[in-house]
Protein backbone atom coordinates (compact mmCIF):
# COMPACT_ATOMS: atom_id res chain seq x y z
CA UNK A 1 0.00 0.00 0.00
CA UNK A 2 1.27 3.34 -1.24
CA UNK A 3 0.26 7.06 -0.56
CA UNK A 4 -0.52 7.64 -3.85
CA UNK A 5 -2.02 3.91 -5.11
CA UNK A 6 -3.01 4.19 -8.55
CA UNK A 7 -2.48 7.34 -9.70
CA UNK A 8 -0.76 9.65 -12.12
CA UNK A 9 1.37 12.40 -12.16
CA UNK A 10 3.22 14.83 -14.33
CA UNK A 11 6.52 16.50 -13.28
CA UNK A 12 8.36 18.97 -14.99
CA UNK A 13 12.25 19.17 -15.07
CA UNK A 14 11.42 15.32 -14.01
CA UNK A 15 14.83 14.13 -15.62
CA UNK A 16 17.74 15.04 -13.18
CA UNK A 17 17.68 16.73 -9.25
CA UNK A 18 14.70 17.23 -7.29
CA UNK A 19 12.12 16.28 -9.99
CA UNK A 20 13.97 12.96 -11.05
CA UNK A 21 13.59 12.00 -7.06
CA UNK A 22 10.34 13.29 -6.87
CA UNK A 23 9.47 10.56 -10.16
CA UNK A 24 11.14 7.81 -8.49
CA UNK A 25 9.32 8.19 -5.32
CA UNK A 26 5.86 9.08 -7.06
CA UNK A 27 6.15 5.07 -8.07
CA UNK A 28 7.67 3.60 -5.19
CA UNK A 29 4.31 4.99 -3.45
CA UNK A 30 2.15 3.55 -5.96
CA UNK A 31 2.10 5.90 -8.90
CA UNK A 32 1.35 3.43 -12.22
CA UNK A 33 2.43 5.76 -14.56
CA UNK A 34 4.14 9.29 -14.19
CA UNK A 35 4.75 11.40 -17.79
CA UNK A 36 8.23 13.56 -17.66
CA UNK A 37 8.98 16.92 -19.31
CA UNK A 38 12.53 16.76 -20.31
CA UNK A 39 15.07 19.09 -22.10
CA UNK A 40 17.68 16.56 -22.24
CA UNK A 41 16.64 13.87 -24.92
CA UNK A 42 19.73 12.01 -22.88
CA UNK A 43 17.60 12.16 -19.37
CA UNK A 44 14.85 11.01 -21.54
CA UNK A 45 16.53 7.36 -22.67
CA UNK A 46 17.95 6.88 -18.79
CA UNK A 47 14.25 7.51 -17.51
CA UNK A 48 13.16 4.93 -19.96
CA UNK A 49 15.81 2.63 -18.79
CA UNK A 50 15.30 2.83 -15.72
CA UNK A 51 11.38 3.47 -14.87
CA UNK A 52 10.54 1.05 -18.54
CA UNK A 53 6.80 1.45 -18.97
CA UNK A 54 5.78 3.51 -15.70
CA UNK A 55 6.95 6.72 -17.26
CA UNK A 56 6.20 8.44 -20.59
CA UNK A 57 8.98 11.09 -21.61
CA UNK A 58 7.97 14.39 -23.35
CA UNK A 59 10.88 16.52 -24.70
CA UNK A 60 10.03 19.96 -24.30
CA UNK A 61 10.56 23.34 -23.47
CA UNK A 62 8.65 24.36 -20.18
CA UNK A 63 8.53 28.17 -21.76
CA UNK A 64 6.29 26.69 -24.83
CA UNK A 65 2.24 26.60 -23.88
CA UNK A 66 2.42 23.66 -26.87
CA UNK A 67 4.82 21.57 -25.44
CA UNK A 68 3.24 21.60 -22.15
CA UNK A 69 -0.25 20.72 -23.62
CA UNK A 70 1.69 17.88 -25.57
CA UNK A 71 3.04 16.86 -21.82
CA UNK A 72 -0.31 16.74 -20.03
CA UNK A 73 -2.12 15.32 -23.45
CA UNK A 74 0.74 12.51 -23.35
CA UNK A 75 -0.09 11.56 -19.94
CA UNK A 76 -3.46 11.08 -19.63
CA UNK A 77 -3.27 8.89 -23.60
CA UNK A 78 -0.71 6.96 -22.18
CA UNK A 79 -2.32 6.02 -18.51
CA UNK A 80 -5.59 7.32 -18.89
CA UNK A 81 -6.10 9.40 -15.97
CA UNK A 82 -4.27 12.29 -14.03
CA UNK A 83 -4.21 13.47 -10.64
CA UNK A 84 -1.28 15.29 -10.05
CA UNK A 85 0.97 18.14 -11.71
CA UNK A 86 4.37 19.23 -10.69
CA UNK A 87 5.57 22.24 -11.75
CA UNK A 88 9.13 21.76 -11.01
CA UNK A 89 11.42 22.79 -14.01
CA UNK A 90 13.65 25.69 -13.18
CA UNK A 91 17.17 28.11 -13.23
CA UNK A 92 19.11 29.49 -11.14
CA UNK A 93 21.25 32.98 -11.92
CA UNK A 94 24.49 32.40 -9.73
CA UNK A 95 23.79 34.77 -7.50
CA UNK A 96 24.25 37.97 -10.64
CA UNK A 97 23.59 41.05 -8.69
CA UNK A 98 22.22 43.69 -10.70
CA UNK A 99 25.13 45.81 -11.50
CA UNK A 100 26.94 42.97 -13.08
CA UNK A 101 24.67 42.56 -16.08
CA UNK A 102 24.70 45.61 -18.68
CA UNK A 103 21.14 46.17 -19.98
CA UNK A 104 20.95 44.21 -22.94
CA UNK A 105 21.88 41.29 -20.55
CA UNK A 106 19.32 42.17 -17.54
CA UNK A 107 16.90 42.15 -20.25
CA UNK A 108 17.91 38.68 -21.95
CA UNK A 109 18.15 37.25 -18.56
CA UNK A 110 15.01 38.46 -17.01
CA UNK A 111 13.00 36.54 -19.84
CA UNK A 112 14.88 33.57 -19.85
CA UNK A 113 14.42 33.29 -15.76
CA UNK A 114 11.07 34.44 -15.57
CA UNK A 115 9.95 32.67 -18.69
CA UNK A 116 11.21 29.28 -17.36
CA UNK A 117 10.52 29.85 -13.74
CA UNK A 118 7.16 31.55 -14.02
CA UNK A 119 5.98 31.26 -17.10
CA UNK A 120 6.55 27.50 -17.13
CA UNK A 121 4.52 27.36 -14.12
CA UNK A 122 1.59 29.39 -15.15
CA UNK A 123 1.54 27.08 -18.90
CA UNK A 124 1.67 23.85 -17.24
CA UNK A 125 -1.15 24.89 -14.84
CA UNK A 126 -2.90 25.98 -17.53
CA UNK A 127 -2.73 23.00 -19.58
CA UNK A 128 -3.24 20.61 -16.99
CA UNK A 129 -6.66 22.61 -15.13
CA UNK A 130 -9.45 20.77 -16.75
CA UNK A 131 -7.91 17.55 -16.55
CA UNK A 132 -7.02 18.18 -12.87
CA UNK A 133 -10.50 19.70 -12.02
CA UNK A 134 -12.40 16.51 -13.30
CA UNK A 135 -10.14 14.06 -11.25
CA UNK A 136 -10.03 16.76 -8.20
CA UNK A 137 -6.58 16.30 -8.51
CA UNK A 138 -4.04 18.49 -7.28
CA UNK A 139 -0.94 20.38 -8.35
CA UNK A 140 2.64 21.30 -6.83
CA UNK A 141 5.12 23.55 -7.22
CA UNK A 142 8.69 23.70 -6.47
CA UNK A 143 10.10 27.15 -4.96
CA UNK A 144 12.92 27.66 -2.73
CA UNK A 145 14.12 29.30 0.18
CA UNK A 146 14.49 32.29 -2.37
CA UNK A 147 10.63 32.44 -2.30
CA UNK A 148 10.66 34.02 0.74
CA UNK A 149 14.18 35.89 1.88
CA UNK A 150 17.14 37.51 -0.12
CA UNK A 151 20.41 36.15 -0.74
CA UNK A 152 19.38 32.77 -2.52
CA UNK A 153 20.85 34.09 -5.71
CA UNK A 154 20.35 37.21 -7.52
CA UNK A 155 17.45 39.70 -8.18
CA UNK A 156 16.31 37.73 -10.98
CA UNK A 157 16.37 34.04 -9.21
CA UNK A 158 14.61 35.62 -5.82
CA UNK A 159 11.76 37.96 -7.38
CA UNK A 160 11.23 34.79 -10.00
CA UNK A 161 10.66 32.74 -6.81
CA UNK A 162 8.84 35.50 -5.07
CA UNK A 163 6.67 35.56 -7.94
CA UNK A 164 6.21 31.65 -7.63
CA UNK A 165 4.40 31.85 -4.25
CA UNK A 166 2.07 34.33 -5.63
CA UNK A 167 1.13 32.27 -8.15
CA UNK A 168 0.92 29.45 -6.03
CA UNK A 169 -1.49 31.56 -3.47
CA UNK A 170 -3.66 33.25 -6.44
CA UNK A 171 -4.22 29.64 -8.12
CA UNK A 172 -4.86 27.93 -5.41
CA UNK A 173 -8.10 30.70 -4.82
CA UNK A 174 -8.76 29.88 -8.55
CA UNK A 175 -9.05 26.57 -8.73
CA UNK A 176 -10.32 26.14 -5.13
CA UNK A 177 -12.65 24.13 -4.56
CA UNK A 178 -11.67 21.13 -7.08
CA UNK A 179 -8.20 21.37 -7.22
CA UNK A 180 -5.60 22.00 -4.03
CA UNK A 181 -2.62 24.02 -4.87
CA UNK A 182 0.33 23.90 -2.88
CA UNK A 183 4.26 23.93 -3.15
CA UNK A 184 7.73 22.53 -1.95
CA UNK A 185 10.27 25.12 -1.21
CA UNK A 186 13.77 23.47 -0.69
CA UNK A 187 16.83 24.94 0.27
CA UNK A 188 20.66 24.03 -0.63
CA UNK A 189 20.65 20.86 -2.92
CA UNK A 190 23.20 18.84 -3.99
CA UNK A 191 21.89 19.27 -7.98
CA UNK A 192 23.22 20.15 -11.29
CA UNK A 193 20.93 22.93 -11.29
CA UNK A 194 21.84 25.09 -14.12
CA UNK A 195 22.09 29.03 -14.89
CA UNK A 196 20.84 30.95 -17.95
CA UNK A 197 22.19 30.87 -20.84
CA UNK A 198 21.77 34.06 -21.26
CA UNK A 199 24.01 35.09 -18.88
CA UNK A 200 26.79 32.84 -20.43
CA UNK A 201 26.02 30.52 -17.72
CA UNK A 202 24.20 27.97 -19.67
CA UNK A 203 26.72 24.89 -18.59
CA UNK A 204 27.38 25.92 -15.31
CA UNK A 205 26.24 23.83 -12.29
CA UNK A 206 25.31 25.02 -9.02
CA UNK A 207 27.59 22.09 -7.96
CA UNK A 208 30.50 23.69 -9.88
CA UNK A 209 30.76 26.51 -7.25
CA UNK A 210 33.60 25.37 -5.07
CA UNK A 211 32.69 24.30 -0.93
CA UNK A 212 28.79 24.83 -2.56
CA UNK A 213 27.82 21.52 0.07
CA UNK A 214 30.48 23.24 3.11
CA UNK A 215 28.87 26.53 2.92
CA UNK A 216 25.41 25.67 2.80
CA UNK A 217 25.66 23.10 5.35
CA UNK A 218 27.40 25.45 7.70
CA UNK A 219 25.10 28.04 7.52
CA UNK A 220 22.06 25.92 8.27
CA UNK A 221 20.93 25.70 11.77
CA UNK A 222 20.49 21.38 10.68
CA UNK A 223 24.03 21.52 9.47
CA UNK A 224 23.11 19.57 6.25
CA UNK A 225 23.11 20.31 2.49
CA UNK A 226 19.91 18.09 1.04
CA UNK A 227 19.71 15.64 -1.29
CA UNK A 228 17.19 15.86 -3.34
CA UNK A 229 15.42 12.84 -2.26
CA UNK A 230 15.16 14.43 1.07
CA UNK A 231 12.67 16.59 -0.13
CA UNK A 232 10.62 14.07 -2.32
CA UNK A 233 8.24 12.92 0.82
CA UNK A 234 7.09 16.29 1.23
CA UNK A 235 5.70 16.14 -2.23
CA UNK A 236 3.83 12.52 -1.70
CA UNK A 237 2.40 14.20 1.46
CA UNK A 238 0.69 17.13 -0.39
CA UNK A 239 0.05 14.95 -3.38
CA UNK A 240 -2.36 11.92 -1.23
CA UNK A 241 -5.98 12.99 -1.07
CA UNK A 242 -5.99 10.70 2.02
CA UNK A 243 -3.61 12.82 4.02
CA UNK A 244 -3.57 16.37 2.10
CA UNK A 245 -7.42 16.65 1.78
CA UNK A 246 -7.63 20.03 3.66
CA UNK A 247 -4.59 21.64 2.50
CA UNK A 248 -3.98 24.39 -0.16
CA UNK A 249 -2.01 27.26 -0.72
CA UNK A 250 0.64 25.62 1.49
CA UNK A 251 4.24 25.60 1.15
CA UNK A 252 5.86 23.09 2.80
CA UNK A 253 9.83 24.18 3.86
CA UNK A 254 12.55 21.71 3.60
CA UNK A 255 15.80 23.97 3.63
CA UNK A 256 17.38 23.02 7.37
CA UNK A 257 16.45 26.00 8.99
CA UNK A 258 17.04 29.02 6.72
CA UNK A 259 14.12 30.90 8.59
CA UNK A 260 15.97 30.72 12.09
CA UNK A 261 19.60 31.13 10.99
CA UNK A 262 21.64 32.73 13.97
CA UNK A 263 23.30 36.19 13.07
P1 LIG B 1 18.12 20.41 -11.94
O1 LIG B 1 18.89 21.22 -12.92
O2 LIG B 1 18.55 19.02 -11.69
O3 LIG B 1 16.57 20.38 -12.35
C1 LIG B 1 15.99 21.36 -13.17
C2 LIG B 1 15.42 20.65 -14.39
O4 LIG B 1 14.70 21.62 -15.17
C3 LIG B 1 16.51 20.07 -15.30
O5 LIG B 1 16.21 18.71 -15.57
C4 LIG B 1 16.43 20.91 -16.56
O6 LIG B 1 16.73 20.19 -17.76
C5 LIG B 1 14.97 21.35 -16.53
N1 LIG B 1 14.76 22.56 -17.31
C6 LIG B 1 15.44 23.73 -17.23
N2 LIG B 1 14.96 24.59 -18.14
C7 LIG B 1 13.95 23.96 -18.79
C8 LIG B 1 13.07 24.33 -19.83
N3 LIG B 1 13.14 25.54 -20.41
N4 LIG B 1 12.14 23.42 -20.26
C9 LIG B 1 12.08 22.19 -19.71
N5 LIG B 1 12.89 21.78 -18.71
C10 LIG B 1 13.81 22.66 -18.27
O7 LIG B 1 18.11 21.25 -10.59
P2 LIG B 1 17.16 21.13 -9.29
O8 LIG B 1 17.94 21.75 -8.20
O9 LIG B 1 16.63 19.76 -9.12
O10 LIG B 1 15.97 22.14 -9.67
C11 LIG B 1 14.60 21.80 -9.55
C12 LIG B 1 13.85 22.96 -8.92
O11 LIG B 1 14.32 23.14 -7.58
C13 LIG B 1 14.02 24.32 -9.61
O12 LIG B 1 12.76 24.96 -9.72
C14 LIG B 1 14.92 25.08 -8.66
O13 LIG B 1 14.75 26.48 -8.75
C15 LIG B 1 14.47 24.51 -7.32
N6 LIG B 1 15.41 24.69 -6.19
C16 LIG B 1 16.65 24.15 -6.24
C17 LIG B 1 17.52 24.36 -5.17
C18 LIG B 1 18.94 23.80 -5.15
O14 LIG B 1 19.75 24.22 -4.29
N7 LIG B 1 19.28 22.86 -6.03
C19 LIG B 1 17.11 25.11 -4.06
C20 LIG B 1 15.81 25.63 -4.05
C21 LIG B 1 14.97 25.42 -5.13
Amino acid sequence: MGWLDGDVALVTGGGSGIGLAVVERFLSEGCVGVGVMVRSPQQGVDLRERFGERVVVVDGDVRSGADNQRAVDATVGRFGRFDTLVGNAGVWDFNTRLEKMDLAQLDASFDELFGVNVKGYLLAARAAAEALRASSGSMIFTLSNASFHAGGGGPLYVASKHAGLGLVRQLAFEFAPQVRVNAVAPGGTATALRGPASLGKGERRLTDIPNFHEAVATAMPLKLIAEPADHAGHYVLLASRANSRATTAAVLRSDGGWEIRPI
